[in-house]
């Protein structure tokens, strides 16, 4: 189920994230931005249980987090969506995944995957930037479900319809959360207006 998250910080930030000129350092500090903000919006369903704790001035019956949260980033964009949710979760665990399509084949190859053992009792979120075709964000839900994740959000800053079909299709368990809808992918599967290679732009490379 798609979640289009509106608010006029995410939209002003995600403008940022779009401007060709952006530098690096803005880009980096930004999307780490629209991820926390995205976050704050993402765990307002999170189950909460009743505790009794001691302030200065006596007991107050109140409410903590009774779930534990997985960040899984899928290498190498999703790393840059790590620290804007830890700073607010700062009891996260992290996993990291990392796939490639073969050519031949055309099977999702996973070159690194280390994940936290309790991720088949935590909320599990994958951080993908930009969900395009839907393909390097699908393999890495299908690779957490085999690994016994049963409870998945996907979260993304931008996607295009096509991405958003596909994981709608193959995992309509999961809930996909977006910053921007934009109109369409291109001939080489970048989408457009996007912002460009999220990597490239996050890392400098290009
Ligand atoms: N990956 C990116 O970094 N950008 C796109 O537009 C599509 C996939």
């Amino acid at each position: 189920m798609l979640n289009l998250l509106k608010h006029p910080l995410l939209t002003h930030k995600l403008a940022i994230l779009r401007r060709k000129n952006t530098a690096t350092k803005e880009f980096r500090e930004t999307l780490k931005e629209i991820a926390g903000l995205m976050a704050y919006e993402i765990t307002r369903d999170l189950p909460v249980r009743d505790i009794t704790i001691e302030t200065p001035l006596g007991l107050c019956n109140t409410q903590e987090l009774a779930v534990e949260i997985v960040l899984v980033p899928v290498l190498r964009a999703g790393l840059g969506m790590v620290d804007g949710i830890s700073d607010l979760i700062p009891n996260a665990r992290i996993g990291h995944i990392g796939i490639y399509r073969d050519h031949a084949t055309l099977k999702p190859m996973t070159y690194y995957s280390k994940f936290p053992e309790n991720i088949s009792e935590s909320i599990v979120m994958v951080l993908d930037p930009m969900l395009a075709t839907g393909g390097s964000s699908s393999d890495a839900i299908k690779i957490l479900k085999e690994q016994g994740a049963r409870s998945i959000k996907l979260v993304c800053i931008v996607g295009a319809p096509e991405g958003i079909e596909r994981i709608t299709r193959e995992h309509p368990d999961v809930q996909i959360y977006i910053a921007g809808l934009d109109e369409k992918l291109n001939n080489n599967g970048y989408i457009v207006p996007g912002l460009g290679d999220a990597g490239d732009r996050l890392f400098g490379t290009k």
